[in-house]
């Protein structure tokens, strides 16, 4: 059976990613659209979610494309519908509301996907092998990028609940929670937000894995030129290093091979698994993480952004 998917949010990574990885994935097709001002060709468009489930009752399934901020309600009403859902990364602006959205699609049946795409990043599943059978001494993230490149224009990420520097650190931290044999907590940060914004701009982590290895890590969206996304483990038998948002990764020294691209065309093959076996996957460890930089965290004031 092909799903029949309505995709809400028809955005930068609606646009660039998904409607590619739909068109290529086995099972899932696009039969409309919800989104304020963005429309496709030939396809049912709608100014919002419940116009769309309210005419489209063949939907099976709905893929939200939106900010963080808002989520809740679009995913609730999808659910209450009884359409599985796929939630973009961070699957909502607070915990709460997804544990809450998590509950209500167990209670019905229903697949919820929370997606982190970088997890399916090629070099990721790899490094977790490698990782897996050797002595970790310590972890150091690094992942620095201008934000005037990758979000021009967008106004939510400054918002509440927008994340900020945030928005690109969870990815660093879906990989590491992925990665990592033994889980980690933060002890201690510093955050660094403009004095015209809600969100920050900057922010450095501290903390340590259960057994006390140091992990670390750094997000800034100043950084102009050439762009981190880096995660570097020392471990006893060498260094493990996963470069370009976990595309590429080297052991020791050497690079290795990775596994495919194509990180969405993954996430709705996944989609496609979860809901024919009626499955969930939620896991909010990297949203934990960052609520509790959210709760530990200096604020630190820095020159307005803009
Ligand atoms: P975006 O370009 O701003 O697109 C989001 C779309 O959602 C907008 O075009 C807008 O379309 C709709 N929308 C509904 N309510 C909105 C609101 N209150 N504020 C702004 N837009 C609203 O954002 P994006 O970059 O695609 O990011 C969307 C989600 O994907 C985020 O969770 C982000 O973390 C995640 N993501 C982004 C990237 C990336 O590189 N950009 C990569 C991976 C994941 P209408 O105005 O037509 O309703």
């Amino acid at each position: 059976m092909t799903l029949k998917l309505g995709l809400v949010g028809l955005g930068k990574i609606a646009t660039t990613q998904h409607l590619p990885a739909i068109a290529a994935t086995e099972g899932v097709a696009l039969a409309a659209i919800a989104s304020r001002h963005a429309r496709l060709p030939d396809l049912p468009g709608y100014p919002d979610i419940d116009t769309l489930l309210a005419n489209e009752p063949e939907i099976d399934a709905i893929s939200l494309c939106t900010p963080p901020a808002g989520r809740f309600d679009q995913a609730r009403a999808a659910l209450a519908a009884g359409k599985h859902v796929m939630l973009e990364k961070p699957p909502g602006s607070s915990i709460s509301e997804v544990r809450l959205l998590s509950a209500m699609a167990e209670a019905r049946g229903l697949t919820l996907f929370a997606s982190w795409h970088s997890r399916m990043a090629g070099a990721v599943e790899p490094a977790r092998q490698v990782l897996a059978g050797r002595t970790i001494r310590s972890v150091a993230i690094e992942w620095k990028e201008d934000v005037l490149r990758w979000h021009p224009g967008q106004e939510w990420i400054w918002q509440p609940g927008g994340l900020g520097v945030f928005d690109p650190g969870i990815n660093a931290l879906s990989i590491a929670t992925y990665i990592l044999p033994e889980g980690f907590f933060v002890e201690d940060a510093d955050l660094y937000f403009p004095t015209n914004r809600a969100a920050p701009i900057a922010a450095s982590l501290r903390g340590r894995t259960a057994s006390g290895l140091p992990v670390t890590a750094d997000f800034d969206w100043r950084q102009t030129g050439p762009q981190t996304w880096d995660i570097t483990i020392q471990s006893d038998e060498g260094p493990v290093m996963l470069s370009g948002g976990g595309s590429h990764f080297t052991v020791d020294g050497y690079p290795r091979v990775c596994g495919e691209d194509g990180e969405y065309r993954k996430l709705y093959s996944t989609f496609v698994a979860l809901v024919g076996k009626r499955a969930s996957d939620v896991d909010l460890s990297p949203l934990v993480h960052v609520a509790d930089a959210f709760l530990l965290g200096r604020h630190r004031q820095v020159e307005p952004f803009g």
